[in-house]
């Protein structure tokens, strides 16, 4: 069953403070308690996590160095943070808004006015990560999309020199699916192709569509060999789908592909894929349907 109580993280040192906030907040959410910093960073660490209540005053770490560690970690950063704490005075406001903070409530807080500040971040958390995941994925087939290929794609590539392959993938004839069978024939074509691949390449594999019947991979595989058995792999899987047109006639398709494996003089993430590119274009040449590997 899906969870549908989102999980506050309440951290201060008082404990009287957490028990008012968890008799508060107890029935609606679910609540963890953090008596100091780094406790608060490694529940983040472990647990999922919707919104914090962060105390500034604090032995050890304060709460301004523990919202600054949060906010510059990518995996953290969007948890929303509302400092609650008995220091009202502007430049501590300042400084806890700099150091990241989302809002900022004085104690003793109005109960009332807290639990609407949290509602407030939770649904601004939710359209964040909406509009996250819409910009970066493609909304036929829930792979990413060009700009978040890219994206990543680029950070692999400063990241991580060794067995890199970049693979290019064109549906061949597409053109002919759409024309002959309609276009809701041809996106079920798409969906059915990349929901295929999806399933044959390794989690860490970036897979994208960046074009209309356009795809592309950036991977890493041991060998030479294993790249080359591996889409040969699901250039046979795609051959034996079948997709239905809306008029009930079966529709059969291939794929073609070109890989490229980075070398030391591959200059970026554009070049590889120029050279994947050259790939597909003698699969193409060569009659389609097969792997080309440069
Ligand atoms: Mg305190």
């Amino acid at each position: 069953m899906e969870k549908t109580k989102k999980t506050i993280l309440a951290v201060d040192d008082t404990e009287t403070n957490i028990d008012i906030m968890l008799e508060l907040l107890g029935e609606k959410y679910d609540v963890i308690v953090a008596l100091e910093g780094y406790t608060a960073l490694e529940i983040v660490k472990e647990n999922r996590v919707d919104l914090i209540l962060l105390d500034i005053m604090m032995p050890k770490m304060d709460g301004y160095e523990v919202c600054r560690r949060l906010k510059s970690d990518e995996s953290t950063l969007n948890i929303p943070i509302i400092f609650i704490t008995a220091m009202s005075d502007e430049k501590s406001i300042e400084i806890a808004y700099e150091a990241g903070g989302d809002d900022y409530i004085s104690k003793p807080f109005k109960p009332l006015e807290l639990l609407a500040r949290i509602n407030t971040q939770l649904k601004l958390k939710e359209l964040i990560e909406h509009l996250n995941y819409i910009s970066s994925h493609d909304e036929m087939t829930k792979i990413y999309n060009r700009r978040k290929f890219f994206e990543l794609g680029e950070k692999r590539f400063e990241e991580n020199s060794e067995n890199m392959y970049a693979v290019m993938i064109d549906i061949d004839k597409f053109k002919n699916i759409n024309d002959t069978f309609g276009h809701p024939a041809g996106d079920k074509v798409i969906r059915l192709m990349a929901k295929t691949v999806s399933k044959l390449l390794l989690d860490d594999a970036i897979f994208a569509r960046i074009g209309g019947e356009e795809f592309a991979i950036l991977c890493s595989y041991p060998s030479h060999e294993v790249a080359a058995q591996s889409m040969e792999k699901i250039r046979e899987a795609v051959e034996d789908l079948e997709v239905t047109s809306d008029d009930g006639k079966s529709i059969k398709f291939t794929i073609s592909q070109g890989i490229s494996k980075r070398t030391q003089e591959t200059k970026n993430l554009d070049e590889l894929l120029k050279i994947a590119d050259v790939g597909l274009y003698e699969a193409k040449h060569l009659g389609r349907n097969r792997v080309v590997f440069k």
